[in-house]
C-alpha cells in the first residue's frame, strides 16, 4: 500500500517525467531492473560484497546512556560504520551491479556536497569502471576533500558552469551526458530521487537496512519490528531504507525527520513536507520548495545531505496519506543533538543525522517504546562544521 505501484507511482507520487531524448535509457531499466535483481547470482554477489566490503550487517546498538536520558529504549542502526562512513554506499553497490549487468561501461553520477560522488567513485574503482562525476563549480570550490577522494579513486570530476553552479545544475549536466551516451552509460542517482524505477530500485538496495533491523530485534528484543523507527530525509534513502519492511505494519510508527534551517519560515529552510507542494523535480512528481509561478525554491540546510528542495516519491505519499508523521529540526537544535550524541555516546553523528537524534527533545515516547534511530553516517566529515559552531 506504501509501495511503489506498477506504474511507479506511490499514490499519485512517482511516475518518469522525461524529455523524450531519455526515454531509451530509463525504459531499459525499467524493463530489466527487477528481473536483475531478483537473479540468484546477482542476490549473492550484492550481499558477498555487502557483507565483506561495506561491513554489513551493521550492528543495531542499544544506546544505554541516550535511552536513559530520553527515559524510553533507543536502538541505533549503525549505518555510519560502512566503508565510506554512510549508507550511501550500499546503492552505489547494487547499482554498479545492475550496471555490469547491463552491459554498460561508463558510469555518470551528480553530487552535491560530494558525498554520493564519493560512494560512486568508491564502487568504480572496485569494479574497474570508467567513473564521471558532475558537481557544480561552487561545490567543487566548497568540498574541496570530497573532490580530491574522488580523484584519487580515479574518477574525473566535471565542474558544472551554468545556473547556480550547484547540485540542480549537476543534474542537468549529467541528464546531458546520459542523453548523448545512450548505450555505453549508466546513471546511478544517489537517494529514492528520479524518474521511476529509480525511487523504487535505490529503495530495494537499501532496505537491507530494516531487514536487517528485524532480525536483530529478534535477538534482543524477541520481536520483529520496533514501536518507531525514526531516520532523517534529505531525499529519503537512509530513511526509506530502514523503513522498507515495516511500511505495511500499521504499528510500527515511522518518523521522517526535515531540515528547518534556521526555521521553517526563515527563508532559509529545507523542510519540504512543511513547504512544499506537488511539482515535479528530477523527472518525478513529488513534493517540492518552489515558487508560485513552479520554479524551484533554493534549499538551505547547514547539513550538505539535507539541502534538497524536494523528498522522493514514497515520503511525499507517506507525508500526505498521513502513515508518516514528520517532524523538522533546527540547524541549531541538530548541532546540539550531535554533539549530545558525541558525550553519550561515544559516538560523533553525521549533521544530517543529528536532525533525527534532535527529536527526542520534544518528541516523547514511552518508557518501553522501542524507537530505532537509523544512523545515517559518521561525523568525520563535519568536524570543520561542529568546530566552527561550538568554537571547539
Ligand atoms: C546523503 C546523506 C543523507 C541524506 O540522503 P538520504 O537520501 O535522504 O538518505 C543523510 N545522512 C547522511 C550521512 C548522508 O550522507
Amino acid at each position: 500500500m506504501y509501495n511503489v505501484n506498477e506504474k511507479g507511482y506511490y499514490g499519485e507520487f512517482g511516475g518518469a517525467y522525461i524529455p523524450e531524448m531519455l526515454y531509451p535509457n530509463v525504459e531499459e531499466l525499467r524493463k530489466n531492473y527487477v528481473s536483475i535483481l531478483q537473479e540468484p547470482s546477482f542476490q549473492e554477489e550484492f550481499h558477498s560484497l555487502l557483507k565483506d566490503y561495506v561491513g554489513r550487517p551493521t550492528p543495531l546498538y542499544f544506546a544505554k546512556r541516550f535511552s536513559e536520558k530520553y527515559n524510553t529504549k533507543v536502538y541505533l542502526k549503525r549505518e555510519d560504520l560502512c566503508h565510506t562512513g554512510a549508507h550511501k554506499v550500499n546503492n552505489t553497490i547494487g547499482q554498479i551491479l545492475m550496471a555490469k549487468r547491463l552491459g554498460k561501461s561508463r558510469i555518470i553520477a551528480e553530487t552535491g556536497a560530494g558525498q554520493h560522488g564519493v560512494a560512486t567513485a568508491t564502487v568504480c574503482a572496485l569494479m574497474g569502471l570508467e567513473c564521471i562525476v558532475y558537481m557544480g563549480a561552487i561545490d567543487i570550490e566548497r568540498q574541496a576533500p570530497n573532490v580530491a577522494r574522488m580523484k584519487m579513486l580515479g574518477a574525473t570530476v566535471v565542474p558544472a558552469n551554468s545556473g547556480s553552479k550547484t547540485l540542480k545544475d549537476a543534474t542537468n549536466e549529467a541528464i546531458r551526458d546520459w542523453i548523448n551516451h545512450p548505450t555505453n552509460t549508466h546513471y546511478i542517482i544517489g537517494s529514492v530521487v528520479g524518474p521511476h524505477p529509480y525511487p523504487d530500485m535505490v529503495a530495494r538496495f537499501q532496505s537491507v537496512i530494516s531487514e536487517e533491523i528485524s532480525t536483530q530485534l529478534s535477538e534482543k528484543e524477541n520481536r520483529t519490528a520496533p514501536d518507531y523507527v525514526v531516520a532523517c530525509v534529505g531525499g529519503g534513502s537512509n530513511a526509506a531504507g530502514a523503513y522498507y519492511h515495516f511500511l505495511d505494519h500499521p504499528a510500527v510508527g515511522i518518523i521522517a525527520v526535515e531540515a528547518a534551517g534556521q526555521g521553517v519560515n526563515s527563508g532559509k529552510s529545507a523542510a519540504t513536507s512543511a513547504l512544499g507542494n506537488i511539482g515535479i523535480i528530477h523527472g518525478s512528481k513529488t513534493l517540492l520548495m518552489q515558487t508560485a509561478d513552479g520554479q524551484i525554491t533554493e534549499p538551505y540546510s547547514i547539513s550538505a545531505g539535507l539541502d534538497y528542495p524536494g523528498v522522493g516519491p514514497m515520503h511525499a505519499h507517506l507525508f500526505t496519506s498521513g502513515r508518516g508523521e514528520f517532524i523538522s529540526v533546527t540547524d541549531k537544535d541538530a548541532m546540539q543533538a550531535g554533539i549530545s550524541l558525541s558525550k553519550l555516546e561515544g559516538i560523533i553523528p553525521a549533521i544530517e543525522t543529528s536532525h533525527a537524534l534532535a527529536i527526542f527533545e520534544n518528541r516523547k515516547f514511552k518508557p518501553d517504546d522501542v524507537v530505532v534511530v537509523n544512523l545515517s553516517g559518521r561525523g568525520d566529515k563535519d568536524l570543520n562544521t561542529y568546530i566552527k559552531h561550538f568554537n571547539l
